[in-house]
């Protein structure tokens, strides 16, 4: 609390998730987002310590897209203005799933394509350039302050400096501090309740190599190469033009099968992909820098919404609420989409979650009456000015998660050498992967089916869209189509070369 009735709101951590909100925050509160990181320690956007992933291959999917051009109109051509590409789906991929080509049909979404350290440059410089928020860079939040029945704020310190800890007071703290967030601990250490925690874990390890094309090179005639895992063939590959002229490789494969870290592993690993296109490919550009490697893959949620003595004026948001395995490419998105959610839910609720008052709280109501702190209701509402209850808001940003949970974690329950906190597939999750295997399957030479399940997969439809009998009828009843025998690495007239930037 600031003491002049102004309101004030933290946010740990300041990558997309917490930059995002801290966006959304500003038009209710003065915003101080706490980063860990210096942000020059590798030139500003990383990557960065904080954000080891940076370094791998980020696609931003067309829902994650429009959500962040909602909250920062005309980002998505500065974006393109400073070399982020549209990669459109399937057109511009030479893409190989269930033991088929893709033919190349007109691109039906579009991804972004871009390397991390682009993206959160542009999104921070944007965020901080509109106002209201302020950037606490190499400042490390290590507890919070406050009780049971309410966040007061954080505790912090400044990062190799020699000054003791302090606190920073706030009327809500969000934390966007990531897949290895440290909250439920926190939570524990002021006598709250920490939140069900479900994971999911397939152990995908990831092995990334930035690459050049050398000079007098061909210019390829698609954006990216993209292999899919599937029953048979649990490697996945994806070679993504990014901004400057360059490529990035990630390989990646589950427990048993994840690829190795140095050069040459790296590149005999290539070889057991379903064609030898990777590998050869590959090996004709130069490699910039080492291969890194990555294994925060776990699909790990945290029930906030949950009932549990949680106290009032504290959200998660982003990774720190639920993190995917990233071979879906769904974390930025979600983040996004979390974010507008935020401001729809503010908007409506009137500002901030309410203050509510500390002490009087703890069972001082009922959830019925909705009066205060109780076992079960789990935050505080009322006692103080405006705003929707915590709980409400935190639901409406687990709402956003329940799609890309089902598509992530609901696939990989059922890879083979998973280690889960929760329940395995049952008949129905059994059913629903034969039938999901059954698409896999035409989509390739399906242009109609195809556009439906790529607008799953981009989170700009239900998963009931699978279902549509446009989808239904071909995967239920007719042999799918025939498909390109070799990689269609050429499409007469490609039109994608007008995107690339020098
Ligand atoms: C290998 C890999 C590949 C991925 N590929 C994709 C993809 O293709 N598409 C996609 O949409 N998503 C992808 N993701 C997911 C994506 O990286 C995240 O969802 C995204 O970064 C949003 O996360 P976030 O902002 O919630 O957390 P993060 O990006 O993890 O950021 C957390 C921030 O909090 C800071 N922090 C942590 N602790 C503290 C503290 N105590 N005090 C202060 N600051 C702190 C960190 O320094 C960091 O800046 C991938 C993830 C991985 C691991």
């Amino acid at each position: 609390m600031t003491g002049t009735g102004e309101r004030h709101a933290v946010v740990v951590g300041g990558s997309l998730a917490g930059m995002l909100t801290a966006r959304v925050l500003s038009a209710h509160a003065r915003v101080t987002v706490v980063e860990r990181d210096r942000l020059d320690e590798a030139g500003a956007g990383g990557p960065r310590p904080g954000i080891p992933q940076a370094r791998h291959t980020h696609v931003f999917v067309e829902g994650g897209q429009l959500a962040l051009e909602k909250l920062l109109p005309g980002i998505l051509a500065e974006l393109s203005a400073r070399g982020a590409l549209p990669v459109g789906m399937p057109y511009d991929l030479v893409q190989h799933q269930s033991g088929r080509w893709y033919e190349r049909f007109e691109a039906s979404t579009r991804f972004l394509s871009c390397t991390r350290r682009l993206l959160d440059a542009v999104v921070r410089e944007r965020v901080l350039a509109e106002g209201g928020v302020d950037l606490l860079a190499g400042t490390e939040v290590t507890g919070l302050v406050g009780d049971a029945a309410r966040v007061r704020g954080v505790r912090v310190r400044k990062r190799g400096a020699a000054e003791d800890p302090y606190e920073i007071g706030a009327d809500l703290v969000v934390d966007a501090s990531g897949r290895t967030s440290r909250m439920p601990s926190w939570l524990r250490e002021i006598g709250a309740d920490a939140p069900d925690e479900e994971t999911i874990d397939t152990g995908q390890g990831y092995a990334t190599q930035l690459y050049r094309p050398r000079p007098g090179a061909e210019e390829p005639g698609y954006h990216c190469l993209y292999f899919l895992p599937d029953a048979e063939q649990p490697l996945t590959g994806v070679v993504l033009r990014v901004e400057g002229g360059l490529w990035v490789a990630s390989l990646s494969g589950p427990r048993g099968s994840e690829p190795p870290t140095d050069p040459a592993g790296f590149l005999d690993f290539a070889r057991q992909y379903p064609h030898p296109y990777l590998r050869d490919w590959l090996s004709t550009m130069e490699p910039v820098g080492n291969v890194h490697s990555n294994r925060s893959t776990a699909n790990i949620r945290h029930y906030y919404e949950r009932s549990g003595h949680r106290p009032a004026g504290f959200l998660a948001i982003g990774d720190a609420l639920c993190a995917f395995n990233p071979i879906y490419g769904q974390g930025m998105t979600v983040a996004a989409q979390q974010a507008v959610a935020l401001r729809e839910v503010l908007g409506r609720g009137g500002g901030l979650p309410a203050r509510g008052g500390g002490s009087a709280a703890r069972g001082g109501g009922s959830p019925a009456r909705g009066g205060g702190f109780v076992r079960g209701g789990g935050f505080l509402r009322g006692g103080g000015r405006g705003g929707a209850s915590t709980r409400a808001v935190q639901r409406a940003l687990a709402g956003v998660v329940s799609t890309p949970w089902a598509i992530s974690a609901g696939a990989d329950r059922a890879i083979p050498g998973v280690e889960s906190t929760g329940p395995g597939p049952n008949a129905l999750d059994r059913l629903t992967g034969r039938y999901l295997r059954r698409v896999a399957a035409i989509v390739p030479g399906d242009p109609g089916a195809g556009r439906h399940y790529r607008s799953v997969l981009s989170l700009t439809a239900p998963p009931a869209r699978l279902f549509h009998p446009r989808v239904a009828l071909p995967a239920l009843f007719r042999a799918p189509r025939a498909t390109p025998l070799e990689p269609p690495l050429v499409v007469e007239g490609w039109r994608g070369a007008e995107h690339v930037a020098g």
